[in-house]
This record gives C-alpha cells, sequence and structure tokens, in this order.
C-alpha cells in the first residue's frame, strides 16, 4: 500500500490520517507546532447546518446536512478504535429577534428554510422563552430548529489522535512541512527539518496557512485566508444556566456539557494575529448580554482565539489536484468541525481506490483555476 504524508494535525489532518490508516495506509502527520491547537481547538464545535445557511449557501448546505448525518457512525467508530465516547449533543437551536428589523430578517430566513423542506418552527415571544428561559424579555419572536447539534470538539480532537496512533498512523510534532516536492507532475514527498521525506501522496491539511506551504506551484496554491474568530468562555453557574444553543443578531451562546457558556464569535481580517482585543471582546459580551442579560454576572473562564481557513468563496476545498499524489482537504472556513466526517470518509476512498467522490464534486481546487484563467 502506497504511503501518505498528511501536512497539518488540526481536525482535518487527524480525522483524514485516521480514516487512511484504518484503511490500512501508511500514514504519517507532520504537524508544524502541538497538534489540535489551531482553529480545531478554539472553535466552539457547532453541528449547525440549518442555522448556519445564508440565502446562497445551498449547495455546501447539503454537504453539512450529508456531514451531520454521518456523525452518529463516526463517533462510534471513535469510540471502537480509541475507547472515548464523544456524545453528539443535540441542543436545539434558537434565533431570536429583538427588534422589528431583526423580525423581518428572521422571518425571510423562515420562509426560505420551510421553503426548501428544513424542520424549523416560528415561536412567538413567549414560547421562545419557555424553550429557552434566560432569553431576554425583549425577544420580540424566534425561529427553533431543534435537530441542530454540538460536539466537545476538544474531546474529538483528543480522541482523534489516539485512534489515529491505535490504527497505526505515525504522528510527528514540532515537524514544519518546509517543501512540497514535487517531479514531473508528481508529488515525491515533502522537505522537513531540511530533510526530504518520500511519499506516493501528499495531502494539504494546513488551515489557514495552507497557501503559505512552500513547494506547491502558482497555479495550485489555494486560495485561504485566515480569518480571525474570539471567542469568550463564561462559566455557567445557577444565576444563568442556559441549556439551548442562541443565536442572536451577531452574537451566538452556547452552553457546553463541560460547564461553559461560549460566547463567540467574531469574524476579522486581521492577518495571522492572534491576539484577543478588548473591542471585539466588549462587542461580544455586550450582543451577548442583549440576548442573555443574566450572563452579567458569570465568571470569565477564558478567551480563546482561532484562525479559520476562509478560501475564496468560503467553500472547502477538498479533492486532487492536477498534480499525481497531490490532495487539498482545507478552506473549511466556518464548517470544519461539522464538515469532518464527509471529508475525512470521502476523500479517504477517494485517495485509496482512485475513484473520485461525488459527493465532493464541485469543491475541489479546480473551480479556482478556471477563474483565474
Ligand atoms: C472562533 C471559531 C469558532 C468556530 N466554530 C465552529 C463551529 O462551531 N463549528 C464548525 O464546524 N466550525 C467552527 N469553526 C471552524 C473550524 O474550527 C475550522 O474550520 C477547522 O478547525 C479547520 O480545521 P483544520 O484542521 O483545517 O485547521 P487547524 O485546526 O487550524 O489545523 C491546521 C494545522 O496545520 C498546521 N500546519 C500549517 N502549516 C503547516 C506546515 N507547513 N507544516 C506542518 N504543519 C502545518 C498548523 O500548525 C495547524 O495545527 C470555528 C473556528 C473558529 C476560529
Amino acid at each position: 500500500m502506497s504511503k501518505t504524508i498528511v501536512i497539518g494535525g488540526g481536525i482535518i489532518g487527524l480525522s483524514l490520517g485516521w480514516q487512511l490508516a484504518k484503511k490500512g495506509v501508511s500514514v504519517e502527520i507532520l504537524e508544524r507546532g502541538k497538534s489540535g491547537t489551531g482553529a480545531s481547538f478554539a472553535a466552539a464545535g457547532m453541528l449547525a447546518p440549518q442555522a448556519e445557511m445564508g440565502f446562497d449557501d445551498i449547495e455546501l448546505f447539503y454537504l453539512c446536512r450529508k456531514s451531520l448525518e454521518m456523525f452518529p457512525k463516526f463517533t462510534y467508530e471513535l469510540y471502537e478504535d480509541c475507547g472515548i465516547k464523544v456524545e453528539l449533543e443535540k441542543t436545539g437551536c434558537i434565533l431570536p429577534g429583538f427588534d422589528r428589523d431583526d423580525a423581518e430578517r428572521l422571518r425571510r430566513l423562515y420562509d426560505f428554510r420551510e421553503k426548501i423542506g428544513m424542520p424549523v418552527l416560528w415561536v412567538s415571544s413567549s414560547e421562545a422563552r419557555e424553550i429557552e428561559p434566560f432569553l431576554s424579555p425583549k425577544c420580540t419572536g424566534a425561529i427553533w430548529i431543534d435537530d441542530d447539534a454540538q460536539i466537545n470538539n476538544r474531546k474529538l480532537l483528543d480522541a482523534l489522535k489516539i485512534a489515529f496512533e491505535k490504527c497505526g498512523g505515525k504522528l510527528y510534532e514540532d515537524h514544519e512541512v518546509e517543501n512540497v516536492n514535487i517531479k514531473n507532475g508528481k508529488v515525491n514527498g515533502v522537505k522537513v527539518h531540511g530533510i526530504e521525506v518520500e511519499s506516493d501522496n501528499v495531502i494539504v491539511a494546513g488551515g489557514a496557512w495552507s497557501k503559505q506551504i512552500p513547494g506547491l506551484p502558482e497555479n495550485l496554491l489555494p486560495p485561504v485566508r485566515p480569518v480571525k474568530g474570539q471567542i469568550i468562555n463564561l462559566r455557567l453557574n445557577d444565576s444563568c444556566r442556559v441549556t439551548k444553543v442562541i443565536r442572536a443578531p451577531d452574537v451566538y451562546l452556547l452552553p457546553k456539557s463541560d460547564g461553559r457558556l461560549i460566547v463567540g464569535a467574531s469574524c476579522e481580517e486581521m492577518g495571522f494575529d492572534v491576539n484577543p482585543t478588548a473591542g471585539e471582546i466588549f462587542k461580544l459580551l455586550e450582543r451577548g448580554w442583549e440576548a442573555v442579560p443574566a450572563i452579567y454576572d458569570l465568571p470569565i473562564d477564558s478567551i480563546d482565539v482561532g484562525l479559520r481557513p476562509g478560501s475564496r468563496d468560503h467553500m472547502p476545498i477538498v479533492g486532487d489536484s492536477d498534480i499525481e499524489g497531490l490532495f487539498f482537504a482545507t478552506g473549511h472556513y466556518r464548517n470544519g468541525i461539522l464538515l469532518t466526517p464527509i471529508t475525512a470518509y470521502e476523500l479517504s476512498e477517494w485517495i485509496i481506490s482512485g475513484n473520485a467522490s461525488s459527493a465532493l464534486n464541485g469543491f475541489g481546487i479546480s473551480r479556482f483555476y478556471k477563474q483565474t484563467a
């Protein structure tokens, strides 16, 4: 069986590595720092295709939906391979409005979702507060989606690392890929710590840094940029026990099973800067407080900052390329946790069988060749 190198030990690299190793491929993951400390750690862990979707995202929505359906199988297989249960939590999600402007916007979103057959419900202000009693009394009405879910992404990362290694994969941390080696239209390995390492396949899963990896041909540089996201982790207590995911205008509040209430997330074009900033934290807390006034007295646990890998069209870049043996799994932007199962299952099958995945059709890097041409 051929050898595969995965560049990047985030959730995408680890899950691909695990699936390939499980199927008998010799796999090495090369991670520049410590695996699972990039965007995948900072993420909130929402699995929310319905709440997340805008009017223009229909293809992405179907991909996300398929991936959400794969989660129970994915977490079960993971449990079998590493002994850690990472539960899918069906907390449901409420999208409240607080004034006429919100109400009109929500109505449009609701009508659109209903038209394409999503299981959404329009609820009055009092019904919304029955579903989530900590919602502000200023709520004028809401959309309720009871089958969006969430997961503990940090536990998922720990489980994936163990499963990958138990299936025979090798994880090398503090191993920065310095070059992707390509000769005569075929990939033949990478350079790390000045040493050439051979392999038949290379998968670029470097998250927001994917475009920076040296050696990729100019026309195959994935158009991925870092999109900064800050979140505040509050600690829930009896004064405020939110149980539902709340997606209010420009902020979400997400109760986690480990006792955190995540208030997130900023969406900033700040290059590779990962400093938390007073202004964004202030805005998030203010908006969060407007939606759930009782957060005012909650203790602050920590602040996390991550860099989402945002592609030019905000769709993931997953699939093969013109260079034999060179694959991409990057650009997952706001949905990388949600899109983990479909990326890992479909791309690992593709690499092993040589047959392109129909589920990933249209998400490959080739869609950008046309744009540059
Ligand atoms: C604040 C925030 C909230 C989010 N919330 C959600 C959510 O609720 N639901 C959801 O689905 N998604 C969410 N996301 C998006 C999600 O986190 C990302 O899409 C996903 O984590 C991307 O995974 P990744 O493995 O591609 O990237 P990363 O986790 O960033 O991993 C990439 C890795 O590649 C390594 N690397 C880069 N270059 C090299 C190199 N040359 N050599 C070796 N290693 C290299 C890096 O060190 C890094 O560890 C959120 C993101 C943020 C920032």
